[in-house]
């Protein structure tokens, strides 16, 4: 009984041979920064050349890679026991065992650093121990279920599935703007005067979100920087670019997103006093939760070639695997073009598809 459920197990893995290295990558052709149609027909098969050929892969690429390793000798044992009928298709190398002669050493691009903490226990008080390698550690991705706290009850609350974000803004959005069209709509050409102020909102929500991302998020950080700011680092930005692949860890909760936005509305409401604030900071918070469903969306989605965020999600990618300095617009590469910190992006020969 046990043996065809080992082999439906083994025959849904998609092995592919890069150098002299195997790796699983079934859990990974989803989230391929380089969309999953260019993975196709790889599987069992020898990658190198293709990998020689595609758009370069960044150093956090390579890094990502080796999450998905599998033994060598297990793979080769499991492969004769199987012996399953391969063909040479497309001119791919089949898969065969290393000969003696040939390098088997020449795909370690760079050591883990993962032996610096413990992937087993709360992640968070260990981030004290490694200030001198945080900001190298943090840039190098990996793809691993991560634990912020010991206790169950406070690793509960740094869990936030997307949809908690818009069923708790859009209410606390529609409120707030309701009251204040209640209060001052007194005619058409008030209302029309309004609806400006949140279209202010919105677009100075883009351009907060490119402050708080590039000097917030990506503070600049040494060998120097304190346990406090790399552990605070961590917890607001630096957990997303360790673990780009958590869902639950990619949207703002709404608990700390209060918090912030209290904070940055203080001085705004001083500023403009005679200017409608609480509209203005209504379409803000819009403009947030559009940023933050546009983020997950990056993430997850499919987008068609032809639409904005298709290059959007190209570009979040450039962001996370090979340019962490730069690209720090979600929702549009607008002030990175004003700041000089654009992003080109590569033409393509193909289009990507992610599902
Ligand atoms: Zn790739
Ligand atoms: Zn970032
Ligand atoms: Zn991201």
């Amino acid at each position: 009984m046990d043996a065809p459920k080992e082999m439906e197990q083994s025959n849904n893995k998609f092995i592919v041979k890069y150098r002299q290295q195997y790796y699983d990558i079934s859990e990974f052709m989803h989230k391929h920064p380089g969309g999953i149609n260019t993975l196709k027909g790889l599987n069992d098969s020898d990658m190198t050349s293709r990998f020689m050929k595609a758009p370069p892969h960044s150093d956090a690429a390579m890094y990502l890679m080796r999450e998905y390793k599998v033994d060598s000798s297990e793979y080769e044992s499991t492969k004769k026991s199987h012996s399953k009928n391969t063909s040479s298709e497309n001119g791919i190398e089949l898969l065969q065992h290393p000969k003696e002669s040939e390098d088997t050493n020449n795909n370690q691009l760079d050591e883990s650093m993962e032996h610096l903490v413990d992937w087993s226990k709360a992640m968070l008080p260990q981030i004290k121990n490694i200030t001198k390698y945080y900001d190298e550690w943090v840039h190098k991705p990996v793809d691993r279920p991560l634990r912020l706290f010991g206790p169950w009850y406070l690793e509960m609350c740094t869990k936030t599935p997307w949809w908690v974000v818009p069923t708790f803004w859009i209410p606390v959005i529609a409120v707030l703007a309701g009251l204040e069209f209640q209060a001052k709509a007194k005619s058409t050409s008030d209302v029309a005067i309004l609806s400006g102020y949140i279209l202010f909102g919105v677009l100075l929500w883009t351009f907060l979100e490119y402050v708080l991302h590039r000097w917030v998020f990506h503070i600049k950080l040494t060998e120097d920087s304190g346990p406090w700011l790399c552990t605070f680092h961590f917890m607001i930005h630096g957990l997303h670019h360790k673990v780009p692949f958590d869902p639950m860890r990619l949207v703002f909760p709404p608990l700390p997103g209060v918090v912030l936005a209290s904070i940055l509305y203080s001085p705004i409401s001083l500023i403009l006093q005679n200017h409608n604030p609480r509209i203005i900071l209504s379409g803000a918070l819009l403009g947030y939760l559009c940023y933050d469903m546009i983020h997950y969306y990056l993430h997850y989605g499919n987008p068609k070639a032809s639409h904005h965020l298709y290059d959007m999600k190209r570009y979040h990618y450039q962001h996370h695997f090979a340019h962490q300095d730069l690209g720090y617009g979600i929702s549009s590469p607008f002030w990175d073009n004003v700041f000089k910190t654009r992003i080109h992006l590569r033409k393509l020969r193909f289009q990507l598809r992610w599902s």
